[in-house]
């Protein structure tokens, strides 16, 4: 494939992206609502106007496990600057008994255990593996599939996940730094993958790093923890 007819694919890809609304991805015939952790229906036409994270997770699946109180948190904190922000879990369980226990962990909406739209969903969406985050635009437009790795990367900051909000935050943070946690001075570099020696959770794309010692944080680990000095 050229490089143009490269570019024309992503092209053609980011507009049917583009054109997906919220109808398109939740609702299906009279399947047109979501639930609440009490089983109240919420239309999805109320869900119209606001940031959407669908939370595709398995109970299953012990990454699952580790993803679901980063996306409490991020779902706390988002909530409480913005009204218009969501969550919904898409739930690929074998059992209702175990959605019932899943779900009751998680503080927003949900399809049902078992309903028709989630397998229409993956299979729209391309979802291969979960947890998977799919964040959506106010108008359902997809902003991102790749939500999980993205709040993995960079924490809670990166809501709402749109390409010009991520360059503004990368680019507000120092090239380099000095942190209690390690000798040498830190550089912001790109790494696939690493351990951060804060949390100790795989961290992905941006780390402060030595490259002396192979030391790697999370810049959201550094950030929070304000226990650093800026190197210019
Ligand atoms: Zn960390
Ligand atoms: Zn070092």
């Amino acid at each position: 494939m050229t490089g143009l007819q490269q570019f024309r694919a992503t092209d053609i890809e980011t507009a049917e992206e583009e054109a997906h609304t919220l109808e398109s991805i939740l609702v299906s015939g009279d399947r047109d609502f979501v639930i609440t952790n009490g089983g109240a229906k919420v239309q999805v036409s109320d869900l119209l106007g606001k940031n959407i994270l669908l939370y595709l997770s398995a109970f299953q699946s012990s990454s699952c496990h580790i993803l679901l109180p980063k996306v409490v948190q991020a779902y706390h904190e988002n909530k409480a600057k913005d009204e218009a922000f969501e969550v919904i879990f898409i739930p690929i369980e074998r059992d209702h008994a175990t959605f019932e226990q899943y779900f009751s962990r998680m503080p927003w909406l949900a399809l049902p255990f078992g309903d028709q739209r989630i397998s229409s969903l993956l299979t729209k969406l391309e979802i291969r593996d979960v947890p998977e985050l799919v964040a959506l635009g106010p108008n359902g437009q997809i902003i991102t599939k790749e939500g999980r790795s993205l709040l993995e990367a960079y924490g809670m900051d990166t809501y709402p996940f749109t390409d010009d909000h991520i360059e503004d935050m990368v680019n507000s943070w120092a090239e380099k730094l000095q942190h209690t946690l390690h000798c040498h001075e830190l550089q912001l570099t790109l790494r696939v993958s690493y351990i951060c020696r804060s949390c100790w959770i795989t961290g992905y794309v941006w780390v402060y790093f030595c490259q002396k010692c192979h030391f790697s944080l999370h810049p959201s680990c550094v950030l929070r923890e304000g226990t650093y000095l800026i190197r210019r």
